[in-house]
């Protein structure tokens, strides 16, 4: 399955759960991957220690990815790189704090060289296939804690990782209900893929990944903005709800 003219969501693990973010993007015949973390396995999953997301479906069509591009330096985000990066064999993008972050993941495994790893200034915006993108800056817990603006030519997307407004935050310079509330007054379609989405899928091996992004309801429906948007909340958008991905 090749994205047509038409805008792709898929979540191969994470929305919705903690742990192991990978999100995929596709439109014009390309994908394009958000995060790729990894989660503990300890509770949900007794015996085993390091949980990942089932990536057969990018595997098998990586001459069609354009990149992975990193949200943030937490685990669950970038935990995943040092394993599955060279396999994939495209770029990674990182905002500073995240690509030092994930170049100790690299020199640790002895990858520094065989994996791409493109610093993103804050503000630059950047093209990858048919998505062109920015970071967004948002307050969370670490560093660098960023969301993404991607536009595409069947619409605009608002990725935004983990994140919280706050007014006063310990790190990180925080978008201003203003500044997102304009993102959904000009038609963001997707507000909110991250920790507090629906679906996601969880463990190693799981055929729903499969089904999920094969599927046609992972569409993005033109005009789906989501009231969470306008009311700076990090919930999902109505367009995937009741989706593949629900
Ligand atoms: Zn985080």
């Amino acid at each position: 399955m090749k994205p047509g003219k038409e805008l792709l969501f898929c979540a191969l693990g994470g929305s919705g759960e903690i742990g192991m973010n990978v999100n995929l993007y596709g439109a014009d015949g390309k994908w394009l991957m958000v995060d790729l973390g990894m989660t503990f396995g300890a509770n949900e999953y007794p015996g085993t220690e390091l949980v990942f997301a089932d990536l057969e479906f990018i595997e098998e069509r990586k001459k069609d990815l354009v990149g992975v591009v990193l949200t943030h330096a937490h685990e669950d985000h970038i935990g995943a790189v040092p394993y599955f990066a060279q396999e994939l064999g495209v770029p990674l993008y990182a905002t500073p704090f995240t690509a030092r972050l994930v170049a100790d993941k690299l020199q640790e495994a002895g990858l520094l060289k065989e994996v791409q790893l493109k610093v993103i200034d804050h503000l630059e915006p950047f093209q990858l296939g048919p998505f062109s993108m920015r970071y967004l800056p948002l307050a969370h817990s670490i560093a660098e804690g960023n969301a993404l603006v991607i536009e595409t030519p069947y619409g605009r997307v608002f990725h935004t990782g983990d994140w919280k407004l706050d007014d006063d935050p310990l790190v990180g310079v925080p978008a201003t209900a203003a500044e997102l509330t304009a993102i959904g007054d000009q038609g963001a379609q997707l507000i909110g893929v991250g920790r507090r989405g629906t679906g996601g899928l969880a463990g190693r091996g799981w055929p729903a990944s499969r089904q999920a992004c094969a599927g046609h309801d992972l569409r993005l429906q033109r005009g789906a903005t989501a009231d969470a948007g306008r009311s700076g909340r990090g919930d999902q958008a109505p367009a995937l709800r009741g989706g593949a991905l629900a």
